[in-house]
């Protein structure tokens, strides 16, 4: 094994990344260190690279949250994995396991949540240093890179659509369906949903059609709220904004049917407009959902287990991260792009 490893990094924000041969990491007590296989790009690496949001990384750092691969250091005291176990390491890289959020698996919102690929170097990089207690452990049958968008989108999606409270034989909207949203319409198609798919992009929607969404709106022609209002019969029971974009926000409570519910995981930066009548009048609840904790990993990773969802990928190399969040940025990557980083 050499000492050195490639990792793409943000050294200001709104820049390209820049390749670095850095040592590779040691793990120290109660760490771990994975030699990554394939790490999927989100948009929100995107953001992140941009400085989008008001709590920013410290420069520079490794983006990337959805990184699999195999365990081949442990620090000392490591119980919780051996060497050899294939793991993947997501935006909730470690919480403080005992705060009133911690005890309720609300661990995503823990004031001492670390985030991988942002506060934490993550898996844009020949390997990394994780916490094996909040690690994901990935299915055997389930190939690195297939596994790679579920640890960020897919159980993102499968939690969101969860709390939407929506249940099997009433309608979801899911409103973006790119990297996030194509694994939402399948959750949802195989959580016993009628499927309503909102983008901008015919091509998404065409995409979302195959994986089985029942109707699809473009919200680009007309009034996207009528639709969606006249197709489910008075609007969804539940819907799921995983869109990056503000204008969807406001329409996606738009399209929720009374006493439904609102889910919003998108994250453009910015507010947007709520229309405070129709909310109060038609009972509606507007929620945020950030990612999901451990249980609900399991779950979504037992889902594409089990053969009922799958992740559209398209492999490209480290090297080539900035020409896709060039195409990312345009809405030109069909669902997901995954690094794969087998070969180094
Ligand atoms: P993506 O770029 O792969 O997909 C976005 C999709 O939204 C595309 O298909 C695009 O055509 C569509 N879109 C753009 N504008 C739209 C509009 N006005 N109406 C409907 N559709 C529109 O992005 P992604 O990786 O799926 O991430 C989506 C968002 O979710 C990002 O903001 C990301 O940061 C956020 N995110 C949140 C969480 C969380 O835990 N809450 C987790 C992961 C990602
Ligand atoms: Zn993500
Ligand atoms: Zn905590």
């Amino acid at each position: 094994m050499t000492s050195k490893m490639q990792a793409a990094m943000v050294e200001q924000f709104g820049q390209p990344l820049v390749i670095r041969e850095l040592d590779i990491p040691t793990p120290g007590p109660g760490q771990i260190l994975v030699k990554t296989e394939a790490c999927g790009v989100c948009h929100t690496d995107l953001h992140a690279a941009n400085g989008d949001w008001p709590l920013k990384p410290t420069l520079p750092f490794t983006p990337g949250h959805e990184g699999i691969g195999i365990v081949t250091a442990l620090g000392a005291g490591v119980t919780a994995v051996k060497e050899g176990d294939r793991v993947g390491v997501p935006w909730l890289y470690s919480a403080c396991g005992h705060c009133e959020f911690c005890l309720a698996a609300r661990e995503p919102v823990c004031a001492e949540a670390q985030f991988g690929g942002y506060t934490k170097n993550g898996g844009f990089a020949e390997y990394i240093v994780a916490d094996p207690n909040y690690v994901a452990h990935i299915p055997a049958h389930l190939a690195p890179r297939d596994a790679a968008p579920l640890i960020c989108a897919g159980v993102t999606t499968y939690k969101g659509i969860k709390e939407t409270k929506a249940r099997p034989g009433e309608w979801v909207v899911i409103s973006g369906v790119g990297g996030l949203g194509h694994l939402a319409v399948q959750y949802a198609k195989a959580m016993g949903l009628f499927v309503c798919a909102v983008d901008i992009d015919d091509g998404k929607l065409e995409h979302a059609k195959r994986l089985g969404a029942d109707v699809m709106v473009n919200a680009k022609n007309g009034d996207p709220a009528a639709a969606v209002k006249k197709a489910t019969g008075g609007g969804a029971h539940g819907v799921l904004i995983t869109a990056p974009s503000l204008s969807a926000f406001k329409q996606g409570v738009g399209m929720t049917r009374k006493w439904g519910t609102c889910v919003l995981v998108g994250l453009p930066p910015g507010e947007f407009p709520t229309p405070l009548f129709d909310v109060v009048a038609n009972c509606i609840t507007i929620r945020g959902s950030f990612v999901g904790n451990r249980s609900d990993m399991a779950e979504a990773l037992a889902f594409a287990a089990a053969g009922k969802v799958k992740a559209d990928i398209e492999l490209q190399p480290l090297s080539a991260i900035n020409q896709v969040f060039e195409r990312l940025a345009r809405g030109d990557v069909p669902s997901r792009v995954v690094l794969d980083l087998s070969a180094a």
